[in-house]
């Protein structure tokens, strides 16, 4: 439907449109990207803008700018309007629009699970880099969307690939991924490593919940809208890190890395968690904001689990 062969808009959409007499000049792209950048009002507004536009009419921004002046369908815009209300009340873009970019990989994601962050492919590049066995088995804990796994599957289709999630519908996210990008990892459910088959990896890789349960970054951004199963983990944040250096040496082969993203200002933490344990050759990482974002270390010997 175009705007020229709609009789009654209003009538179609009352909540969106109005009842009022509907100018179609006011379709015209540009119009309806300044009118919704405005009322996004985040800091990225016009881009969020063009985001969802290029959703809802499969366009790409590009267009935008080089045919400002075109018109969208009246079902676009009132499907864009629904868009920019979601967003100009704080819902986070990935999740208005259920999907995000991670690695190159168009991933899906849903409010079930943490929207992945460009500085967990600074995880996966580090993650790349410690000449692992052609055919490694490489365990992704806490895997949400399953961004990590599959961005590993992408650049190393032989290595046997373990994503777990503690969270239902995060497995169910990161399987429906895996099929869609035709990624073949094994996801599967258990909290941490309670409910893994027993086995040996050449890496554990996680990107945990890190934030300090009294942090006021949780009450801001997309953070808000974000599960807090995913953010949260304790008083200072690493709860969960604990556990995970405490029973990585039992899960590791002799040779194998464990590398954890972690919040900017635990680095020393960690690596303390990392020797106590007995891990070797112990460094962390920063990002592209050139935060300590992450720290890894060698497996101290095999244990063997109990
Ligand atoms: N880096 C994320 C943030 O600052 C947190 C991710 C996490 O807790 N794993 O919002």
């Amino acid at each position: 439907m175009t705007a020229d062969s709609a009789d009654d808009p209003g009538a179609l959409y009352p909540g969106v449109l109005g009842t009022a007499t509907f100018d179609p000049a006011a379709l015209c792209c540009d119009d309806l990207l300044r009118a919704a950048a405005s009322r996004i009002g985040s800091d990225s507004s016009r881009l969020d803008a063009e985001l969802l536009l290029a959703q809802v009419t499969g366009w790409s921004r590009t267009r935008f700018r080089a045919f400002p002046e075109q018109h969208v369908s009246l079902v676009q815009a009132a499907a864009f309007e629904l868009l920019v209300d979601k967003r100009a009340a704080g819902e986070p873009v990935a999740y208005v629009l259920g999907q995000q970019e991670f690695w190159s990989l168009p991933l899906q994601v849903s409010a079930a699970t943490l929207i992945p962050r460009p500085d967990t492919e600074c995880v996966v590049e580090q993650a790349l880099t410690f000449g692992l066995p052609a055919r490694a088995r490489v365990l992704d804990l806490g895997t949400g969307t399953g961004a990590i796994a599959l961005a590993l599957a992408s650049e190393r289709p032989d290595w046997d690939i373990t994503a777990s999630d503690s969270v239902d519908a995060a497995v169910a996210l990161a399987q429906s991924n895996a099929a869609a990008l035709k990624l073949a990892i094994q996801v599967v459910k258990s909290h941490w490593f309670d409910q893994l088959a027993p086995a040996c990896f050449d890496l554990i890789v996680s990107n945990p919940p890190y934030i300090a349960s009294t942090d006021r970054h949780l009450s801001e951004g997309d953070a808000r809208f974000e599960p807090a199963s995913a953010l949260v983990s304790g008083a200072d944040g690493l709860d969960d890190i604990r556990r995970i250096v405490a029973a990585a040496p039992s899960w590791l082969n002799p040779g194998g890395w464990l590398l954890l993203e972690h919040g900017y200002d635990q680095a020393q933490a960690v690596q303390g968690l990392l020797h106590q344990q007995g891990f070797d050759q112990v460094h962390s990482r920063q990002d592209y904001g050139r935060n300590d974002r992450m720290t890894f270390g060698l497996a101290p010997h095999s244990r063997g689990q109990t």
